[in-house]
């Protein structure tokens, strides 16, 4: 989950990768006061009641645990295997099945409204809450405030919190049933308050719309959302391909998308040899465990499905579960063993690719498109396979290659 985007909607997955819990001290108690007030002037502002302002967000208690959630760090650099493997499970692909045999006639006219297939809507639905399975427990309107009241990304909670006790007042609510994700997310599907208030759909027509207990409604909201995200009609997410051998890997990466024709001329198939076909629709490839794991074409709707959760493992992983509930086979290549980095080596060695002049950018520990892009240069320059993977050979080669220039210039 990357809070680098809109944040719209955010799965419960990113409760998962904080690994260790850091100590945050509880707020003080007057600053938080000082906050709620400001907080009840914009909520006034917005159009919500005195009693909801008053009853309600003047009784708020900060949840000190959730600045914790919010300040770790993953301890260490997550895997495209490790993250895949965990997501597109057996138990997914089957239940997904059943789901989609349960709800096939309402999710039918969905996409003949919407526009997005079935199948795509049950993977979102599996991946963010293994289908409502897991919510989150957390109380909305306390973890927004504790994060509007917390200087990091003030500005964004706070709005989020008017959304979410407008929600409330429309809804008619019992606060004490908002319940998400430490972020804010809600229900089936994960919708941050501002989807809610905006996306949300009452989809077997009771009057409520309830992401928190009601199948349709959610289903109906995930595909009214993908509609409005920009989904593409009767194209896909993307598919898994295959590319010759001495393939030039230089041309992956999500920020190089070339028309399918392209493509087709470098020799790169769909996995059971037959075409990509000579159509101008762009479409980028991606490498995400290296070149001795399976290589994807991303297609349009890729970005919309990045619009939901920004993360390419999230968009595979969502794309993917989607083929399989529609009875596709796995991945052509087993998941390969990649190695664990911590974050810090993963800093060091970014560092190190930024010294040499390879631009990374900065040294986040992130294995994001940047860095990718880096790794390519350096393993173009020094004749590794060019895929952007700090496979354990690129690592020592980045290390060594540093090393021996600090020793020149030192001697
Ligand atoms: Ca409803």
């Amino acid at each position: 989950m990357s809070f680098k985007t809109m944040f719209i909607a955010t799965g419960l997955s990113a409760v998962a990768i904080f690994s260790h819990a850091q100590e945050v001290q509880t707020p003080d108690p007057i600053a938080f006061h000082q906050c709620i007030e400001r907080l009840q002037q914009l909520a006034r502002h917005a159009g919500v009641s005195e009693n909801t302002t008053v009853d309600i967000l003047g009784q708020v208690k900060p949840l000190p645990k959730i600045l914790g959630y919010d300040r770790n760090q993953p301890e260490f650099v997550q895997t495209f295997t490790g993250y895949f493997s965990k997501r597109v499970t057996d138990w997914r692909v089957n239940k997904g099945r059943e789901k989609l045999a349960e709800h096939r006639e309402f999710l039918f006219k969905l996409t003949q409204q919407y526009g997005v297939p079935a199948h795509y809507l049950i993977s979102f639905w599996g991946l963010e809450t293994n289908f409502g399975g897991i919510k989150g427990k957390i109380p909305t309107i306390a973890a927004l405030t504790t994060l509007a009241c917390d200087q990091r990304r003030s500005a964004y909670f706070s709005a989020e919190l008017v959304q979410a006790l407008l929600l409330l007042e429309r809804e008619g609510l019992d606060h004490k049933n908002m319940i998400g994700s430490w972020a804010g997310a809600m229900g089936h599907t994960q919708f941050m308050p501002t989807a809610y208030m905006k996306y949300a759909k009452d989809g077997d027509a009771d009057g409520k719309v309830d992401l928190w207990n009601n199948e349709l409604d959610a289903l109906a909201s995930a595909a009214h959302f993908l509609q409005n995200l920009g989904w593409e009609t009767g194209f896909r997410w993307g598919r898994e391909v295959l590319l010759p051998e001495g393939f030039n890997y230089q041309l992956a990466g999500k920020s190089q998308p070339q028309p399918l024709s392209f493509w087709s001329q470098q020799q790169v198939t769909q996995v059971s040899g037959k075409t990509l076909g000579d159509s101008d629709l762009k479409a980028a490839l991606l490498i995400p465990a290296g070149h001795t794991g399976s290589a994807f074409m991303v297609y349009p709707n890729f970005d919309v499905i990045l619009r939901w959760n920004n993360s390419e493992y999230y968009g595979i992983a969502v794309g993917h579960l989607a083929d399989r509930i529609t009875g596709q086979g796995t991945l052509s290549k087993p998941l390969p063993e990649l190695p664990h980095y911590t974050l810090a080596e993963m800093q060091q060695f970014q560092e190190k690719l930024n010294q040499l002049g390879f631009d990374v950018g900065e040294a986040d520990g992130i294995l994001g498109p940047a860095t990718r892009k880096g790794v390519r240069g350096f393993q173009v320059s020094v004749g590794l396979i060019a895929d952007g993977y700090p496979s354990k050979e690129t690592v020592e080669a980045v290390m060594n290659t540093a090393l021996n220039i600090e020793q020149e210039i030192n001697s």
